[in-house]
């Protein structure tokens, strides 16, 4: 029997119409946008001013905390402003706007395909170069990296786990990376693992990806003759399941330990990232790269071509869609990331983060809704849920707005995977209403700590 985690989950179609799609660099746009929010924490503070000159590489933002992160420029050109601009939700963020001009590199960063497997053994040098490379976790948190494999005193790691779960439908940039990059990935897992400790390090790969499973398990075989840094690093193939990819539904697949309410993985010994976090590892410490660019499937039935691209980071997503066709006419929603946990782009204006994955197109058919009815107390959705919380009962107290009796029951653990409104056969938008009351009782949470 394959592992997966224990409670809930769900069995959507893969719809992975994507996967045969190589990864092709998309050519540079006119101009880049860079929000200086691309990761969780204190939004990055802007270093450039309008006139300046920057390479690919260069610090434009520099963390604004230490729970926050750098931001490079992706191009080389002029910096026309810095000044709010809307994003993918439609709301004001702090941008740096980069006429490109070239695509000149900062010296010292190493941009040739040649692969560097020696690893330097200075785990806090290597930290550093995270940090200084702007890595985040690029699997949807974007929490800074380097916060994470600093876990505070008295923690201890026992394992890394790489997700490369991918269990989202239509994604399939990490899959990719795997077949294409499958070296540096490893490579990357084979630091943090150093920096944890020497812990083993356990890539998690779901059943319906055997080529990337043989493929990275060869790579490990032919890594671990090269140095003993490359023991240690397994493959786990894990049976398919949505949401085996959330943080804590992965390491109770692979580790059978359950991450508490509120609590940090690394309180069962755990570090988890994901693949492409893996190669910006790779990429920061071995060839100085920080992150300028990153893997985003592109599309969608309605969409004339699948893709999978190289994206600079900043490039507007009309420039994407444009490049691969247009947006169809009968395409009514663009979602950034899969149909699941993805967030509706209000604005086609916006541009890329660090951690777009995938942009998903879908038509009036695909996104309509049927009518909600009353709830008939089936239980589906709580079987379903895979944190164990009870959402027609959260539902039922969003509605009345009651936010004691919801922090009560949990509904801050709500991951959004959307397993319940899946489930639900009276079609009630329950993730809709939970999502809304969960952003109120942090809110409350938070303004309890500030009190203090
Ligand atoms: S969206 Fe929240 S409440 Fe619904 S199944 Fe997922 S974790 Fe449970
Ligand atoms: S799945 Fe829908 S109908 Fe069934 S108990 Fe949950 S909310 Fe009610």
């Amino acid at each position: 029997m394959k592992r997966t985690f224990s409670i809930g989950g769900v069995h959507p179609h893969d719809s992975k119409i994507s996967r045969g799609c190589a990864i092709e660099p998309l050519p540079l746009p006119p101009t880049v946008y860079l929000s200086v929010a691309q990761h969780i924490g204190a939004p990055a503070k802007p270093v450039v001013a309008p006139g300046d000159k920057v390479k690919v590489g260069q610090v434009v933002a520099e963390p604004g905390g230490f729970v926050s992160a750098f931001i490079h420029s992706s191009v080389s050109g002029t910096v026309k402003s810095v000044a709010p601009r809307k994003d993918l939700a439609g709301n004001e963020v702090m941008t740096i706007e980069i006429a490109v001009e070239g695509d000149e590199w900062m010296e010292g960063i190493d941009t040739s395909d040649t692969i560097l497997t020696e690893i330097p053994d200075d785990n806090k040098a290597i930290i550093e170069k995270i940090r200084l490379g702007g890595v985040v976790g690029l699997g949807g948190a974007t929490f800074p990296t380097h916060v994470k494999l600093s876990p505070p005193p008295g923690s201890k790691c026992g394992m890394v786990i790489i997700n490369a779960c991918e269990c989202e439908p239509y994604l399939t940039s990490d899959f990719r990376t795997l077949l294409e990059k499958g070296e540096q990935v490893v490579i990357g897992a084979a630091i943090l693992r150093q920096v944890m400790g020497n812990v083993p390090c356990t890539i998690g790969i779901e059943e319906n990806k055997p080529e990337a499973i043989e493929h990275i398990k060869a790579v490990i075989e032919k890594l671990s003759k090269i140095s003993p840094k490359y023991q240690g690093i397994s493959v786990l193939s894990l049976k398919k399941r949505y949401p085996q990819g959330g943080e804590k539904q992965l390491i109770d697949a692979v580790m059978h330990r359950q991450v508490g309410s509120g609590a940090l993985p690394i309180s069962v010994g755990a570090v988890v990232q994901n693949v492409a976090t893996a190669l910006a590892v790779y990429d920061a410490v071995l060839k100085n790269k920080p992150i300028v660019d990153n893997s985003v499937t592109v599309t969608g039935e309605c969409f004339p071509r699948q893709a999978n691209l190289l994206v600079r980071v900043g490039t507007p997503l009309r420039f994407i869609l444009d490049y691969l066709g247009g947006l169809p006419e009968n395409a009514v929603k663009v979602i950034s990331g899969g149909p699941m946990m993805g967030r509706a782009v209000s604005n086609l204006d916006a541009a890329t983060l660090k951690g777009t994955g995938a942009l998903l197109m879908l038509t009036e058919a695909q996104t309509r809704r049927k009518p909600a009815s009353n709830c008939i107390r089936c239980g589906k959705c709580a079987d379903a849920c895979p944190m164990g919380l009870e959402p027609f009962l959260l539902n039922r107290l969003a509605k009345v707005d009651d936010l004691e009796a919801l922090e009560a029951n949990a509904v801050q653990d709500c991951i959004e995977c959307g397993c319940c409104l899946y489930s639900c056969p009276a079609n009630i938008p329950l993730l809709d209403n939970i999502r809304l009351a969960k952003g109120a009782v942090l809110r409350a949470i938070r303004a309890r700590a500030t009190k203090k």
